[in-house]
């Protein structure tokens, strides 16, 4: 079922860039026999999933959606795609992304972009824009994302379905690409929020291949969703409801607040101070780890190689013109300069700073609030090609996600109305390690 409808709807859509057709009967056949021979089912038995190509899978390509990894076949699996395993799902194939993770509307693929379903003339958004298209076109029954500083959240909400990340720490970075080490987290890209608990509770874990592995017990997620959220203590900034928010998507953040009401929940309005400073922090931050994690990248070790190099240097310097795309070299610019001697001080460390201010506004509200809400984004997709020529436009659109991520703490994504003909996204903010109550949260609310 899952590939007929790839069939019929992947020409447009365009989320996928490896398919695996054979291995995915093999595995499903596989599963099959398991069961007549009276194994016990996994938690996502024989469902198709989907997994965001930076995520490495054994045997199948993983191209980070760029040129520089167009050949590069992985003999291992990431942790995740381990566990995806284990739990008895079916990889259907690798889905679309901005080339390294870096971007917000998938047209940073080095392939093709990938279209919303809702409006093909619209962005899915990114980084995981692939995933979440995947998943809302009916392709796969989940797909796994990765979120940075908003690359789960964000194209959920522009696609109309449920995108958690987790708390920094929970799920194994092992096998997931590096853009920002300090920042990603793998997370469950789905269609309702218990499909979300699912997926979560397969992939969460301690992991000694990942030295940033929290090492913590993991819950039940799925018996959280009890429908029950009376006397939950919300908080809403400001800041995010300000300047800069589509006034039909804070229409729709305000019923949904509403509706929390109508089910028992409070809410007030608080205040994150340091919100103004969080995308500046975070593209110097994230642009410097990524600078230093793409260094691997030299022609040698992964990947494609130039021809007819001069020397050895020669060929770094070719392989890294022809392999990167423009919105990659910009980032290892701006963190190659970011860190550099003279300007450490001045960008670098003052921006791990404010991160820390960043972190304790959060830590401020939790004490008094259980749960934070706000919109994932502030407004609706975009057209495709609307905001290419202009990044800066561009990183804004992260400005209610960034926070989340510098802070390290959980959210999720749910659908919330519509505004101007498309999805609207809630973000569910909580405590770290807490996704036990923003998992019952968004549940009781969607
Ligand atoms: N859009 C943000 C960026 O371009 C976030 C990306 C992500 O979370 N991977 O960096």
């Amino acid at each position: 079922a899952s590939f007929s409808r790839i069939a019929a709807t992947d020409a447009s859509i365009q989320s996928f860039l490896t398919l695996n057709e054979e291995g995915a009967r093999a595995a499903a056949a596989e599963l099959d026999k398991a069961l007549a021979d009276g194994g016990e089912q996994g938690i996502l038995f024989g469902l198709p999933a989907g997994i965001k190509d930076n995520i490495v899978t054994e045997g199948l390509l993983t191209t980070c959606a760029s040129q520089f990894l167009r050949n590069y076949d992985p003999i291992y699996d990431a942790t995740a795609t381990k566990k995806l395993k284990a739990a008895q799902a079916v990889t259907i194939g690798k889905l679309n992304m901005d080339e390294f993770a870096m971007g917000g509307s998938n047209e940073n693929s080095s392939f093709r972009p990938t279209r919303n379903p809702w409006n093909t003339d619209y962005v899915p958004g990114g980084s995981s824009g692939g995933s979440a298209a995947s998943v809302a076109a009916g392709q796969v029954y989940f797909a796994l994302g990765s979120d940075t500083g908003g690359s789960i959240r964000q194209p959920a909400a522009y696609c109309g379905i449920v995108g958690l990340k987790p708390t920094y720490g929970l799920v194994s970075r092992f096998g997931l690409v590096a853009f920002a080490s300090s920042l990603d987290q793998i997370g469950p890209l789905t269609k309702n929020v218990e499909d979300s608990a699912y997926v979560l509770q397969a992939i969460a874990g301690y992991d000694p291949n990942d030295s940033t592995s929290a090492n913590v017990e993991i819950p039940d997620y799925v018996s959280a969703l009890s429908g029950d959220v009376k006397g939950l203590r919300i908080g809403v900034p400001k800041e995010y409801l300000g300047q800069g928010i589509d006034p039909q998507v804070k229409e729709a953040v305000l019923a949904a607040l509403k509706q929390f009401e109508s089910l028992g929940a409070t809410w007030e309005e608080v205040s994150l101070p340091h919100t103004e400073y969080a995308v500046a922090t975070y593209y110097l931050l994230a642009s410097s780890e990524a600078s230093s994690n793409l260094a691997r990248f030299d022609g040698v070790r992964y990947g494609v190689r130039a021809e007819n190099p001069d020397n050895l240097l020669d060929l770094y310097r070719k392989s890294r013109s022809q392999g990167f795309g423009q919105e990659v070299k910009r980032r290892i610019m701006l963190g190659t300069y970011a860190l550099s001697s003279g300007y450490y001080d001045a960008y670098y460390l003052k921006a791990q700073k404010v991160r820390t201010l960043i972190k304790q506004d959060f830590d401020n509200v939790f004490q008094n609030f259980d749960l934070i809400i706000g919109p994932t984004a502030p407004t609706t997709a975009f057209r495709i090609g609307e905001q290419v020529g202009d990044p800066l436009t561009m990183y804004l659109n992260d400005i209610c996600t960034i926070p989340v991520s510098l802070a390290g703490v959980p959210a999720i994504s749910v659908p919330c109305g519509f505004a101007n003909g498309l999805p609207v996204g809630l973000q569910i903010i909580g405590k770290a390690f807490d996704e036990r109550t923003v998992l019952r949260a968004a549940h009781a609310y969607e």
